[in-house]
């Protein structure tokens, strides 16, 4: 049987890594709900809704119409990319100034109410595994297999900073645990759907864990 597996945690956890290969693996779609909150601050960020001292709210909300998400699987990296009103982003919305502005824009309720409506079309038919901060506790209340995912700030932002070098950003080690402390606020404060371990979502600390301990203890789960 086909079922959903929802994977929520805080910023930089290894969610989406994990996800990937267990969506592989099972031969299940991946989607990467957070991509989707990048794509409409990186929309924002485009059409001058966002400047750094200035967030145009209402601006955007108006402009939702316009903005539409899309999915395509690029076999060359094995996982499905997305897309911005028929541009692939992929790139674009990793870098560390869209993280800086993506939380503010998931506090929207009229942003979440969309793609929530999104996420749950794409995920209609289970064999999917999503990632997130509400797939257990919002938009799959009813998925089999529930993860949360936790690390330490330090481990998360160590990982991250190596990812964004790595992309050949310049940043430094301090920015970036300040982006991922910031986001673990601003996502567990947010009025609507703030990030919290569904009751029956079972925790992983991936602090000390290898990618394919990891792998191997999901999939366990999920043949369960
Ligand atoms: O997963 P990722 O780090 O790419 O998510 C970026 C941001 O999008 C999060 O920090 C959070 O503010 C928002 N988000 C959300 N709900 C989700 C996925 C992401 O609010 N389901």
């Amino acid at each position: 049987k086909n079922i959903t597996i929802a994977i929520d945690g805080f910023s930089s956890t290894g969610k989406s890594t994990v996800a990937k290969q267990i969506a592989k693996h099972l031969g299940y779609v991946y989607v990467d709900s957070g991509a989707m909150y990048r794509a409409v601050t990186f929309y924002a960020m485009q059409h001058g809704f966002i400047n750094n001292n200035h967030f145009d709210v209402e601006g955007l909300v108006a402009s939702l119409k316009a903005i539409t998400i899309s999915f395509k699987f690029n076999k060359d990296v094995g996982f499905a990319e997305v897309y911005l009103n028929g541009t692939n982003i992929e790139n674009d919305i990793r870098t560390l100034e869209v993280s800086s502005f993506v939380s503010k824009v998931a506090e929207i309720s009229e942003v979440r109410q969309k793609l929530v409506e999104q996420q749950q079309q794409l995920g209609k038919n289970g064999g999917v595994v999503m990632d997130g901060r509400d797939i257990g506790t919002v938009v799959f209340p009813d998925a089999e297999l529930k993860l949360f995912m936790t690390a330490s700030a330090e481990t998360r932002a160590e990982r991250r900073y190596a990812e964004l070098i790595e992309r050949g950003e310049t940043v430094t080690y301090e920015a970036v645990l300040k982006n991922v402390q910031e986001r673990d606020y601003t996502d567990s404060n947010r009025e609507d759907s703030p990030l919290t371990k569904a009751k029956d979502a079972i925790q992983i600390d991936n602090s000390n864990m290898s990618l394919q301990e990891q792998f191997n203890n999901i999939l366990q789960l999920a043949k369960r």
